[in-house]
């Protein structure tokens, strides 16, 4: 095993802690192993996507927005790079896909861009924080899409793509808002969701994180970082094959999955 305990748990990141939340062979194949894993669609039309969005923020704070047009054309440059490391496209066309982006781009410019105020446009932070059951100090680590100001509220934000709108339990389920209002201090977190269909709508979910929320989440990450460095030490990397998110379209790992712990994976 070439990976060290003090370097897996030292640094965490909220989405390392989802992995070990959701499933520790997951975690395991992906982090201990390193076993490689595919890119698909999906991940890049979000990745050609966010780069946009990027740069249309560094641009609004360097001077001003650029106008939707301008933007549709860094879009379609950003996927064309992102399109051409494709490995899994799951029924996706890029044609299909570049036309969906650059619409994606229209209805986002209006609702979000035009909206906040830059602060911080892809800022990488990191925090010493602690875990409040074990007193052990630990580095969280964030890559942030966008600090800024929308009206008089200070919000640290994260641009999704997706093919269905997300829910407010998205809050209660996932790690990153409370996460990164511990990194910057912020108690603000907005999601802006664009879909990723023929008639992109953008939706802005937002929540105020109190301290104890942010209370829970670092015993939650105290308890999974326990458990990793349990699994660690037994190499019991136990697969959840009950998780939503456990399927063939999913989990990239599945057949590695199947041949380790027998059984098969939902499709
Ligand atoms: S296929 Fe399911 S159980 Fe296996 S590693 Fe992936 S998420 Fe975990």
């Amino acid at each position: 095993m070439t990976v060290k305990l003090d370097k897996l748990i030292g640094l965490v990141s909220p989405s390392r802690l989802e992995t070990a939340q959701v499933c520790m062979a997951k975690f395991c194949f992906r982090y201990i192993e390193r076993e490689p894993e595919p890119w698909n669609a999906a991940m890049q039309f979000g990745t050609a996507f966010d780069e946009t969005v990027g740069h249309c923020f560094t641009a609004k704070k360097a001077t001003r927005l650029p106008t939707i047009k301008r933007a549709q054309e860094m879009f379609a440059s950003e996927w064309d790079y992102a399109a051409g490391a494709i490995e899994v496209w799951q029924g996706e066309q890029r044609g299909a896909l570049l036309d969906i982006g650059v619409k994606c781009v229209a209805a986002w410019q209006p609702r979000i861009g035009r909206h906040i105020k830059p602060l911080a446009v892809q800022e990488h932070l990191t925090e010493q924080v602690k875990d409040p059951i074990s007193g052990d100090t630990f580095a969280l680590q964030g890559f942030l899409d966008i600090r800024g100001t929308r009206r008089t509220v200070d919000i640290v934000a994260d641009t999704k793509t997706s093919k269905k709108a997300y829910s407010q339990s998205v809050f209660q389920k996932r790690m990153q808002p409370v996460s990164y209002t511990l990194l910057t201090g912020l108690n603000t977190f907005e999601y802006h969701v664009v879909t990723r269909t023929k008639k992109p709508a953008v939706q802005v979910l937002r929540a105020t994180i109190t301290d104890d929320d942010r209370r829970g989440f670092l015993i939650r990450a105290g308890i999974l970082r326990r458990n990793i460095a349990h699994a660690y030490r037994t190499g019991d990397w136990l697969p959840n094959r009950d998780s939503n998110l456990c399927s063939k379209r999913y989990c990239a790992f599945w057949s590695k999955c199947e041949a380790r712990f027998g059984g098969s994976v939902p499709a």
